[in-house]
């Protein structure tokens, strides 16, 4: 995830909280992307270090245990600089092109000059974050499937012009040092932010996991509802008011079915249903607040240097095979 500051709840229901039900049944990397924050914010950093912390914090309170998976920091380990140095040289440039979101980002960021090596290269840090780990899966949303195919493309590229080769006494045969990555698709509900927007940052409609309690209420206050309930005695819709969409990820059986009920029925006004949604979402976010309180700064500075630590081990026993395939090695020398 990149360091763009506190996480907010799409962040959490849309990555976060499926992570923390991984890390119980697979071998698990989570890291904060600082180099992917410089290929668009080169131009200020000043934000990345704190952002980091922010992260990882929430990270911690969102449930993620050190003590299951390792989360580290990914300028942290040098061999993120390394690997996309080499995997560059063997992509093409209209792989890189052709990365949906490479258009996309540029006609986003209008206020960014992203015409420079590192925003199109991108792709290929991303790649370099999986295969580093050789990582059997990658949990990602939809959005984000397009990655792991250039992944899967860079890695077979890889393998064809540096197999490792083994002399046996069968004869010589090949095996591949990056294995393609699969797509673990996981499930992302559709979160509206308090513009009716899908929640995001740039659209600076979020609540955050942090958010205080009356924060969330002054936020849901504010949200958009039913644009055909215009007066109290008009009839609504749940399905068509992202007040009933938070209803439907937060809120309980019976008090879903009392929003639909009186929504239709206009027996309910909407400051009511919306102090409803704050209660449910209140609830999600105290024992995450209440996570988030228990760990000191000097903590989190210290799970993060374990981590990378731990990372730069696995990723350094990818390098040693990397470069032995690709003869980047003195003989005899190992790795480097
Ligand atoms: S009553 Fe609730 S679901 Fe219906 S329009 Fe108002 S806020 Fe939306």
């Amino acid at each position: 995830m990149r360091p763009t500051g506190k996480l907010h709840l799409g962040n959490y229901m849309g990555a976060l909280s499926n992570w923390v039900k991984l890390q119980d049944q697979y071998e698990c990397y989570f890291f904060i992307a600082d180099l992917h924050a410089l290929t668009t914010d080169y131009a200020d950093t000043s934000n990345i270090l704190p952002n980091t912390m922010d992260v990882a914090l929430d990270f911690l309170a969102g449930g993620l245990d050190p003590e299951k998976c390792t989360i580290f920091v990914q300028s942290k380990v040098k061999q993120h600089f390394e690997l996309p140095l080499y995997l560059g040289m063997i992509t093409p440039l209209g792989w890189l092109e052709r990365v949906p979101s490479y258009k996309e980002m540029q006609e986003n960021l209008v206020n960014k000059d992203l015409t420079t090596y590192g925003f199109l290269g991108y792709p290929v840090l991303m790649a370099s974050d999986i295969l580093l780990y050789q990582a059997q899966y990658v949990p990602v949303g939809q959005d984000q499937q397009a990655h792991v195919e250039l992944t899967r493309e860079v890695a077979r590229r890889f393998n064809q012009c540096y197999p490792r080769v083994h002399n046996g006494p069968v004869g010589t045969f090949f095996t591949d040092v990056l294995p393609p990555p699969k797509v673990l698709l996981t499930p992302s509900p559709k979160l509206p932010g308090t513009d009716g927007r899908k929640m995001s940052k740039s659209y600076g409609n979020t609540i955050l996991m942090t958010d205080p309690e009356q924060v969330v209420r002054q936020k849901l206050k504010t949200m958009v509802t039913d644009p055909a309930r215009i007066r109290r005695t008009d009839p609504g819709d749940p399905d068509k008011c992202p007040v009933g969409d938070l209803h439907k990820i937060f809120s309980t059986p019976e008090t879903l079915a009392d929003v639909y009920e009186g929504c239709r029925s206009a027996g309910i006004g909407c400051i009511q249903c919306k102090g409803w949604a704050a209660d449910a979402l209140v609830q999600v976010l105290a024992p995450i607040q209440e996570r988030r309180a228990s760990f000191s700064e000097a903590q989190v500075t210290e799970i993060l240097k374990d981590g990378s630590n731990r990372a730069r081990a696995r990723a350094e026993q990818t390098m040693e095979e990397v470069r032995a395939a690709m003869q980047m090695t003195v003989r005899g020398e190992g790795g480097r």
